[in-house]
């Protein structure tokens, strides 16, 4: 895993890689506080996109939780989303 400039990369198991813009990986970012928890009636209502500050798009840090999950700490400090391998394949890459 290494972080480029606005860019990560991340080699898989089977030595396919994938690249993903920083702020591709933070707009997804899979969290209850980004992504909206489900109300009562289990509807989903997704926050509003803030303005986030451009650090928010840095990543401060990163690792591997269990086998399957990436999580990344923003320079924000944001690090409540944890992105799973399954959900990061289907982000769109660069
Ligand atoms: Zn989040």
């Amino acid at each position: 895993m290494t972080a480029l400039g606005d860019t990560l990369a991340l080699k898989w198991s089977d030595n396919q890689e994938s690249y993903y813009q920083l702020k591709t990986l933070r707009d997804a970012c899979p969290c209850a506080h980004c992504q909206g928890e489900p109300d009562v009636l289990g509807k989903v209502e997704k926050p509003r996109l803030k303005e986030l500050p451009e650090i928010a798009y840095e990543i401060k840090a990163y690792e591997l939780v269990g086998s399957y999950v990436l999580k990344i700490t923003w320079q924000d400090n944001h690090s409540t989303g944890l992105y799973s391998f399954n959900y990061l394949r289907q982000l769109p890459q660069v």
